[in-house]
């Protein structure tokens, strides 16, 4: 068979496959936002069929024999089919070197496991939580083992989020990351400078509803090829024309309804932006974890936390809200927006300390991996890395170890992607000023298409053809470092805390 023909037909195969995984996605947006709520069991039933046929379709024994037919004849491939062909055999790997009893064993522990997580928050009982926790490591280490990762489970369970990148290279980023931050946040816990708390009560959720289209409008989410609606936890989901993101919203926390909803706005219009041609293919698909929360958080933080950004928004907040705003002065407004408070709880995290919660369980989650710390000993080791990053120490597990609940299904490796995001977000924010320098006035002027434009070139049209480390050489011509975002928070907040 030619090449050409082999790369055809695995494009169909992988664009089969593709499309049935984003039908199962929107099971899942429904799931959380319209579903009635005894229609739960019945919904089980159609996502487990739905993930068997995508199951069925993605391991289908020809797509192995294209693709050794095309890494056979690889010296005559493109650059561009290379990348979909290297990552159609990752994919495949995956769906095909995994035990069937493994995935079924592990698909149960995962469900047990959120379960005992829940239940081990609620009593405050990390002991009862421990034996699952140690499980999960155990599956972890088995996949990775699977995959050919034995020896290096930790980087297996990175690279799934986040190619190409490993614990080595994060650990020696976040160091540095870690040397200029916690001086940082203890210079700005011990400003006189507070916000005020109680600035914004009161916001009617039709008003917020309103406010919000417009900024996610005006900032070039596309309403013809998605839409937002409310559940519990904000999210954005689906792809290319047609994606789906949530939000929630509080009376008395406007703000954390509006930038939940600029934070997706980002991941949404990077998901816009990719090429729907090639849609099910490395071309068509993000580049990870990493670079996906460089777009949400350049919105929500660097854009949308700006003063340009609220020279054109504040007046149209003040029409909206115009009772609810008249006792709050621009300066004040600015300083709710941009509140620095540091917090025990990485969700309720403001920018800044934010990355220290990241780093916290990073340096953690290694040590689980190479042995270094036994589950027994987390709670207490949590405490010390509280104290030591943060400033604080948590009275109790519920407010530590026990918080977050990614590591009950034995989702590891995640978290970094968080505070990377967050790094490559300032990079390629400093390049896109260096360009552009007056970019603040467009955002003063309500437009922001030069900076949408400029990211759909450089990010959103390149799909899976680079990692976060090659993009941010590529786009911004240095490796990624976390120097980017230390002066960002050094300039913003300095300026508001420190002066
Ligand atoms: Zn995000």
């Amino acid at each position: 068979m030619k090449t050409e023909t082999a790369l055809a037909e695995l494009t169909t195969a992988l664009k089969r496959a593709h499309a049935l995984g984003t039908v199962g996605e929107l099971l899942g947006w429904d799931e959380q936002v319209n579903l009635p709520s005894g229609a739960a069991e019945q919904r089980a039933g159609q996502s487990a069929a739905l993930a068997g046929a995508q199951h069925a379709a993605a391991s289908d024994a020809r797509i192995g024999g294209w693709l050794a037919e095309l890494e056979a004849g690889v010296a005559g491939l493109s650059e561009d089919q290379r990348t979909v062909v290297k990552q159609a055999r990752k994919d495949f790997d995956k769906a095909t070197k995994l035990p069937a009893d493994f995935v079924r064993e592990k698909a149960v522990q995962g469900s047990r496991g959120y379960h005992a997580w829940a239940k081990a928050r609620a009593a405050d009982d990390f002991a009862g939580y421990a034996p699952v926790l140690a499980k999960n490591l155990e599956f972890a280490k088995r996949e990775a083992g699977y995959l050919g990762w034995g020896g290096r489970e930790y980087d297996y369970m990175i690279d799934k989020n986040d190619p190409g990148m490993t614990a080595a290279v994060i650990g020696r980023l976040f160091d540095e990351l870690k040397r200029g931050l916690v001086p940082l946040v203890r210079e700005i816990a011990a400003s006189k400078v507070k916000p005020r708390a109680d600035a914004l009560r009161g916001f009617s959720v039709e008003g917020q509803k309103l406010f919000l289209r417009e900024v996610t409008e005006r900032l070039g989410f596309d309403y013809n090829r998605g839409r937002i609606d409310i559940s519990l936890h904000p999210f954005c989901s689906g792809t290319g024309s047609d994606v789906r993101m949530t939000t929630r919203f509080k009376e008395h926390e406007p703000l954390d309804s509006l930038f939940s909803a600029i934070h997706e706005t980002g991941h949404g219009m990077y998901e816009q932006g990719l090429p729907v041609a090639q849609l099910g293919t490395a071309l068509g698909m993000h580049a990870g974890m990493a670079v996906h929360e460089s777009q949400s958080r350049m919105w929500e933080n660097q854009v949308a936390r700006s003063r340009g950004f609220w020279r054109c928004f504040e007046p149209r907040l003040r029409a909206v809200f115009p009772a609810q705003t008249a006792g709050v002065s621009t300066e004040e407004l600015y300083l709710a927006i941009n509140a620095v408070e540091p917090t025990l709880i990485r969700v309720d995290a403001d920018e800044v300390t934010y990355n220290l919660h990241i780093i916290l369980r990073f340096e953690l989650e290694k040590k689980l991996f190479t042995g270094e710390l036994a589950v027994n000993d987390l709670p207490g080791a949590w405490r010390t890395a509280a104290q030591e990053l943060l400033g604080l120490t948590p009275s109790t597990d519920r407010v530590g170890v026990l918080q977050d609940v990614h590591w009950s299904d034995g989702s590891f490796g995640y978290f970094p992607s968080y505070c990377l995001g967050n790094m490559l977000a300032a990079q390629l924010w400093y390049r896109a000023l260096a360009l552009r320098p007056a970019l603040e006035e467009d955002f003063a002027r309500g437009d922001f298409s030069w900076l949408l434009n400029w990211l759909r070139e450089n990010v959103h049209t390149q799909g899976r053809r680079f990692d976060a480390l090659q993009l941010a050489q590529r786009v911004t011509g240095e490796p990624l470092s976390p120097q980017a975002l230390l002066r960002y928070l050094r300039e913003r907040y300095g300026a508001l805390y420190l002066s």
